[in-house]
């Protein structure tokens, strides 16, 4: 009785990964959902798992209140994030968005009362025809009721080669890349969304400018970490 009224609100729909019919909600089949790396007992600051007790990473490197990735950017997560943004399947904004849901729920801290995405490069843009992270961001703030804000950070161009460059290189190419537009009046907490989060170099610098801004709390939510 009980998946027959479930199925009437979640009609069954194929599995985005495998095409086997599948009722769940975020839109992947139990055999996928299995398959998925998540990241269960990760660090709170970097997002890494986390063998024994405590975690190494510098909490300088990492000045975020809290990193909530729903997975690891393995099999299948990253095949997923591929496709949501190379084929381009915009559609996918939503499973992913409740795949990330899961995760931000079982965190206990209080929520941030602003969401921002991390913007796109425009060429990027251009090509693909949406924001992914914006996306992202539209669909965590309609589930939550938390209000979204894309005016924060421009973008101003695409990143160059990061490949063969020292730290500080990394860090001078992001600083001009990412640019604050609107930083006025910001909440006191706030999350950055975006897909995939990696060296934390992009975060670091955007939770510097918030921070400068007034705002004392930031989380980053993504998708995906990287290992
Ligand atoms: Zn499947
Ligand atoms: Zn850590």
């Amino acid at each position: 009785m009980w998946s027959f009224i479930s199925q009437l609100f979640q009609p069954e729909s194929p599995c985005f990964l495998c095409q086997n019919l599948t009722g769940d909600v975020i839109g992947l089949c139990r055999a996928c959902q299995q398959d998925l790396p998540l990241t269960g007992r990760a660090c709170l600051s970097c997002g890494m798992p986390v063998c024994g007790t405590a975690c190494a990473c510098n909490p300088a490197e990492w000045p975020f209140s809290a990193v909530l990735s729903a997975s690891y950017y393995q099999f299948p997560a990253d095949h997923l994030i591929h496709q949501f943004k190379e084929t381009p399947r915009p559609e996918l904004a939503r499973p992913l968005a409740r795949l990330m849901l899961q995760r931000i729920r079982r965190h206990a801290g209080p929520r941030p009362s602003l969401l921002v995405p991390v913007p796109a490069a425009a060429n990027r843009l251009r090509e693909r025809g949406f924001d992914q992270s914006l996306e992202l961001a539209r669909h965590l703030g309609t589930l939550l009721r938390i209000p979204v804000r894309h005016d924060v950070f421009q973008r101003t161009e695409g990143l160059p080669a990061q490949k063969g460059l020292n730290a500080g290189q990394r860090e001078a190419n992001i600083r001009q890349a990412f640019k604050a537009l609107n930083l006025w009046a910001l909440p006191k907490h706030v999350a950055l969304v975006d897909d995939v989060l990696t060296t934390g170099a992009t975060a670091r610098h955007l939770a510097g400018l918030l921070h400068g801004a007034g705002v004392t709390r930031v989380e980053i939510w993504t998708v995906a970490r990287t290992l």
